[in-house]
């Protein structure tokens, strides 16, 4: 009976008092997909964080994936990775760049969630015989998920990007649970609705257009959902009687109607939405306190400084088989961005297929390269072109980063040509390899039959004294993120090692090999987890900011004044 009670007590407690002191920010977006609402989001949780109010972030998707995970780079951009595992949207690695945030899977909503953890009560008999529909059940579930995890979080205010057009058939049930949960907390104080619209300009005369925002304005409002600010992406900054008419016929405040340009860095959003009150404006309107301005907004701008105007640049070569679409990158192209401002030098970066090395010239395609990048890859298509790119980096003494799939390339090349086994290979690429330098672990072997499964988040490595690794980690430890199911085979560390190939980062149980390092090479590092998820503005990543230094060193030679450190 007592359990029965609490059981009861922990139901409703679940479901009434989160809805107590929460506030949301839900920002959706209109008349075209790809307008910066992830940046938008980001940009709000930033300001609001350096107030001192404290910040989340949910990202609501709108297909039936249950994650990202299994969704191809070529389509979707990045696969992010999260502590927990959670592999997730590419947004949620802008809302923890901008917000300096560690977000778990609960963070990423996506329709294949709601509906299975629906399906699943419904199996289970929770609904009680009754017709389980769109409305009620599944927007039921949406507003759960999203007030679990707000709760969870203990923030002051979440905010909720809604995946997705306004208008989108898939998007309305979120559009539908986003409006009744603004009614549940208090519409008007403790829910606020941000719409990123584009305001096009047209014609010789350069008339900036307001009707497409009006019409998503209105697909919105039929969803009964009235904005409270409009962030307009336009190419220059919209005039002000464009601002008049949006607010007029929009019924927003003209403060509340915000311009947003096209920013010479995604960095420079937070700055340009600051300078329009837009962190003000929002403060008041949820009845927020404000607490004193902290000196994040003045570090940002000496980030943002540092990527506006570079002393010296340098080009790094990303040698990858997703390489036509930038996004399958992301991150690794924001901690070359991070790194580069403290160092004040601008990284260009040059994407270079890996089946290219097959049949061109190594030494034209990366001339005028200052270094180069292995990423992170699945499957076998293009493995033996990186492996040529890795060669050449190591005979020809090029600034070398190759991350998972680029570590065990690394350590591929090295078995092969320097340690004299002529047949090493992975498993992956090659099941019957005599030589299986990389193998998937028998933990992971075992965890399930088929081929294992992938070891994902944080874990922490062991890092030797004395270094590459030690110095640019500042450490003895550090905890990075992971996604892969094959590694290093120990049967083979000791012949590596002999040959100069020092696996310098290691799990701390010694049995995983984390990291590596080429002895008498200026700079040729590799590492098994991701630095890349948890690069930020102002920590990047160590390992990517050791290639910057090394290719400047390269560039400009040693006496540039960058030190190790
Ligand atoms: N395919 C490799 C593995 O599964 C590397 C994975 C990656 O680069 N993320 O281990």
């Amino acid at each position: 009976m007592l359990v029965f009670m609490l059981t009861f007590i922990y139901i409703i407690a679940d479901r009434i008092i989160p809805l107590i002191h929460m506030k949301f920010i839900f920002v959706s977006g209109g008349v075209i997909s790809g307008l910066g609402k992830g940046i938008t989001a980001s940009s709000i949780g930033f300001l609001l964080k350096s107030r001192g109010i404290k910040v989340t972030s949910i990202k609501v998707d709108p297909y039936l994936n249950i994650d990202a995970g299994t969704m191809n780079p070529y389509e979707h951009g990045e696969v992010y990775v999260l502590d927990d595992g959670g592999e997730v949207d590419l947004d949620l690695g802008n809302y923890e760049r901008f917000m300096d945030l560690k977000l778990g899977r609960d963070n990423n909503i996506t329709t294949g969630k709601v509906y299975r953890s629906v399906i699943e009560k419904e199996r289970k008999g929770e609904y009680l015989g009754k017709t389980v529909q769109i409305v009620p059940h599944i927007t039921n579930e949406i507003k759960e998920m999203i007030v679990r995890t707000a709760r969870n979080s203990d923030a002051d205010v979440t905010i909720v990007e809604l995946g997705g057009t306004v208008g989108d058939m898939e998007s309305m049930p979120f559009l539908e649970a986003a409006r009744q949960l603004g009614r549940d907390i208090g519409r008007e104080e403790n829910a606020m609705f941000v719409h990123c619209t584009l305001v096009p300009i047209m014609g010789s005369v350069g008339e900036e257009k307001t009707k497409p925002t009006q019409h998503s304005v209105r697909d919105l409002m039929n969803a009964g959902i009235r904005p409270d600010m409009i962030v307009c992406r336009c190419r220059e900054g919209i005039n002000d009687q464009a601002k008049g008419k949006i607010s007029m016929f929009c019924d927003v405040d003209k403060d509340a109607v915000i311009s947003c340009p096209d920013a010479r860095s995604i960095y420079e959003v937070p700055i340009i939405l600051d300078r329009q009150g837009v962190a003000d404006y929002i403060i008041k309107h949820m009845g927020l306190k404000l607490m004193a301005k902290d000196p994040a907004i003045e570090q940002w701008n000496v980030f943002l400084d540092g990527i506006l105007s570079p002393e010296r640049t340098v080009e790094i070569a990303v040698v990858g088989k997703y390489t036509t679409l930038s996004d399958s990158y992301m991150s690794h192209i924001e901690s070359f961005v991070h790194a580069g401002s403290g160092l004040r030098c601008g990284v260009k970066i040059r994407f270079i297929d890996s089946d290219r090395f097959m049949s061109e010239d190594p030494e034209h395609l990366l001339e005028g390269c200052d270094g180069i990048l292995i990423p992170g890859g699945f499957g076998t298509r293009g493995i033996e072109g990186m492996i040529v790119a890795a060669r050449f980096a190591r005979e020809h003494d090029i600034p070398f980063l190759g991350i998972c799939l680029g570590f065990q390339i690394a350590t591929i090349e090295i078995a092969r040509d320097v340690a004299g086994i002529a047949k090493a290979d992975s498993t992956e690429f090659s099941p019957d390899t005599p030589d299986p330098v990389i193998c998937i672990m028998p933990e992971q072997r075992n965890i399930t039959g088929m081929g294992g499964t992938m070891r994902l988040g944080r874990f922490r490595t062991a890092i030797s004294e004395g270094s590459k690794a030690c110095s640019l980690y500042g450490g003895r430890v550090c905890d990075e993120r992971h996604r892969h199911r094959y590694e290093v085979n120990q049967d083979y560390v000791q012949r590596l090692e002999k040959c100069g190939w020092r696996f310098s980062g290691r799990s701390e149980d010694g049995r995983r090999m984390e990291i590596g390092e080429l002895e008498g090479h200026p700079f040729f590092m590799a590492a098994q987890f991701h630095p890349e998820f948890n690069s930020r503005p102002l920590s990047p990543s160590p390992l990517h900011r050791g290639l910057v230094m090394a290719a400047i060193k390269k560039k400009y030679g040693a006496g540039d004044g960058i030190s190790e450190d």
